[in-house]
């Protein structure tokens, strides 16, 4: 029997490097290209990749999402943090090495994040959808935003205030979390509907907490008054006129991170961001 003189070549995997406009991203991005621009085993491009390396802040993985989104099933992120901490970066600009090292022995582990879906219905029937990552608002901008909000076809109430923003856990610690909303662990399969400035008085009634929305339920926000809206999503921002409805649930899509040994456990990074080392 005649032996087959050729190994197979291994599987490579494509990897694409995206970094923000900082010196030391730069010099992150530069110094994991030369390392891995001669292993055989990685192919370096910006099309179709496996591993999306994002390499800046959270604002940069937010991008990095929002440029592969249609690629969702086949792609895993990893964020390489090169200012303060970060929420989605699992590495430090420092520790380029240790990430080389697990990016290597990586066998194709994750880890996935709910991400959340709106869709907005303006008064002529056009439709607006986005996928969210962290949250998506809607505000009213010259005028107080009188809106009726149902969830799950159960009207709750009439709102008045500035608007409403509706975040997935991963973006819990993010704006929700600045207008008052609760830090919400990512493997909670949920969303959550915060208030932003809602009038509370005799007469007007909201809830005035934040509420927590299974897997499978919608929030409905139909704005009572013609008007400029700002509709927003992660870092994006749109102003429209006349929207009938917006609506809120969780995607049927997760984002996925490379479960390498190095990613952080969600509370660590609370503690980290939010409280630091305290004396006790
Ligand atoms: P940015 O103005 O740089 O973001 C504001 C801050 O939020 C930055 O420090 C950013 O971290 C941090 N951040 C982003 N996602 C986070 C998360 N999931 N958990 C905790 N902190 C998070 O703008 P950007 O970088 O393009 O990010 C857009 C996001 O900023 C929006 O989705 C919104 O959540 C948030 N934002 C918050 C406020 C507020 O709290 N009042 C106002 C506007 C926007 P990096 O420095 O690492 O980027
Ligand atoms: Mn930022």
């Amino acid at each position: 029997m005649t032996q087959m003189n050729y190994t197979a070549r291994p599987k490579q995997t494509r990897v694409a490097i995206i970094a923000n406009g900082k010196y030391q991203s730069k010099r992150v991005a530069s110094k994991i290209f030369s390392a891995l621009k001669h292993d055989r085993n990685f192919y370096l491009s910006k099309e179709n990749p496996d591993i999306i390396i994002s390499i800046g802040g959270d604002g940069m993985l937010l991008s990095a999402f929002h440029m592969y989104e249609k690629a969702l099933d086949r792609v895993r992120f990893v964020g390489i943090h090169t200012g303060h901490l970060g929420f989605y970066t699992d590495y430090r600009d420092f520790e380029v090495d240790t990430f080389l090292k697990n990016l290597r022995a990586d066998q194709g582990e994750k880890i996935s994040y709910p991400l959340l879906r709106m869709t907005v219905t303006m008064a002529d029937g056009r439709v607006v959808t986005a996928r969210a990552l962290n949250e998506a608002s809607l505000r009213r901008l010259e005028k107080t935003m009188v809106a009726d909000v149902s969830i799950n076809g159960t009207f709750l109430e009439r709102f008045r205030g500035d608007g409403i923003t509706v975040s997935t856990p991963t973006g819990s610690t993010a704006y929700n979390k600045s207008i008052g909303g609760a830090v919400l662990h990512p493997t909670v399969e949920a969303f959550q509907m915060t208030e932003i400035a809602s009038l509370n008085n005799r007469v007007y009634r909201t809830l005035g907490s934040s509420a927590i929305i299974p897997k499978g339920e919608k929030v409905t926000i139909e704005p009572k008054r013609v008007g400029s809206y700002s509709v927003s999503f992660d870092n994006k921002s749109y102003n429209y006129r006349n929207v009938a409805k917006m609506e809120f649930s969780l995607d049927d899509k997760k984002i996925s991170f490379l479960s390498t040994p190095h990613h952080t456990g969600f509370w660590e990074r609370v503690k980290d961001a939010f409280i630091g080392e305290v004396e006790v």
